[in-house]
């Protein structure tokens, strides 16, 4: 089957990994229309994507122009108009991991978007049949859980949903290899294959320390070293965002209905706090904003 090239992709939702995500469109050669709820949250987004754009310009990684990153900027529009949405053919929607929030996205995606677009879910562990439920298109909608940082990282993991076809899932790696990144398909139960496992490991990480086992230092010393891991699970769980943490466990603890996917006490209150990982400067570790 001859894939057509993908041009200008929508991303919804401009936090950590929608940032990313269009980071790397443009960094490809894509244009990109970015949308979430408010101007101060877009003007944030830009100002980090600049950032990143420069940092990887010095760098030339991750498939990088090295063109001016005010230029690749300009390939991205920055909007709160769901409209703005109307001529993409592909659509990576990113916002935040609670379910009625996404519940209330597709079904404004399904009126905007024509009606041979592709929708990407870009969820930690929701599932991507209940997301196609609330379109009339679940044949086009298919789960994209991109790793972080996105420019960074060739391996995505595609979740095939129920109705998922197989010409979207076909669609989706051509959109993967545009994106200089390679594919692992999967089928659909919540977490699919990473976050089922990586979500717990990082709970349970959260109750050592809770229960004064080991500092947060210690535990991940003991992933790094003695395991050979690049990252420890507390590590991993500032880079992904506490709160997105938390979100993730209560969606597999509501789709499950298994204690195993109870939430530390103490990833409660850090979140509470507003310790959120390295995105808010503070959670297991500090990190300059
Ligand atoms: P985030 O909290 O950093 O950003 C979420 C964004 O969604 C916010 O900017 C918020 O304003 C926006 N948003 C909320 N409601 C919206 C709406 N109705 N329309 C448009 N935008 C809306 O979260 P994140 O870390 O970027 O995660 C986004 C998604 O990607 C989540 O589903 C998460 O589980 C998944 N994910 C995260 C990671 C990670 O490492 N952080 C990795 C893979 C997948």
């Amino acid at each position: 089957m001859q894939m057509k090239t993908f041009k200008t992709v929508g991303v919804v939702g401009a936090g950590v990994m929608g940032v990313g995500v269009a980071q790397n469109l443009v960094e490809r050669g894509m244009r990109a229309v970015l949308v979430d709820l408010s101007e101060p949250i877009l003007a944030k987004a830009r100002d980090a994507i600049r950032n990143s754009l420069r940092v990887a310009g010095m760098f030339r990684r991750g498939g990088a122009s090295g063109a001016d990153p005010e230029q690749l900027l300009a390939h991205i529009e920055f909007t709160t108009d769901y409209a703005r949405l109307g001529a993409v053919d592909f659509v990576v929607e990113n916002a935040v991991e609670k379910l009625a929030i996404k519940a209330e996205i597709y079904p404004r995606l399904d009126a905007v978007c024509g009606p041979d677009c592709i929708f990407a879910a870009n969820t930690s562990a929701i599932s991507i049949t209940k997301l196609a439920s609330f379109t009339k298109r679940p044949d086009r909608v298919l789960g994209m859980h991109f790793m972080n940082p996105v420019p960074m990282k060739a391996m995505v993991e595609v979740i095939r949903g129920h109705h998922t076809s197989e010409e979207s899932l076909a669609r989706g790696r051509a959109f993967l290899a545009q994106l200089g990144k390679e594919a692992v398909i999967v089928n659909d139960l919540p977490g699919f294959v990473s976050n089922r496992v990586l979500m717990l490991t990082v709970n349970e990480a959260i109750w050592l320390v809770q229960d004064g086992v080991a500092t947060a230092a210690d535990v991940d010393k003991i992933f790094r070293s003695c395991f050979g891991h690049k990252m420890g699970p507390l590590e991993t769980g500032d880079l992904i965002g506490l709160d997105t943490i938390l979100h993730s466990l209560d969606e597999l603890f509501s789709a499950y209905g298994d204690p195993k996917f109870r939430r530390a006490p103490l990833l409660q209150r850090m979140v509470d706090a507003g310790l959120h990982g390295r995105k808010s400067g503070e959670g297991f570790y500090k990190y300059p904003v």
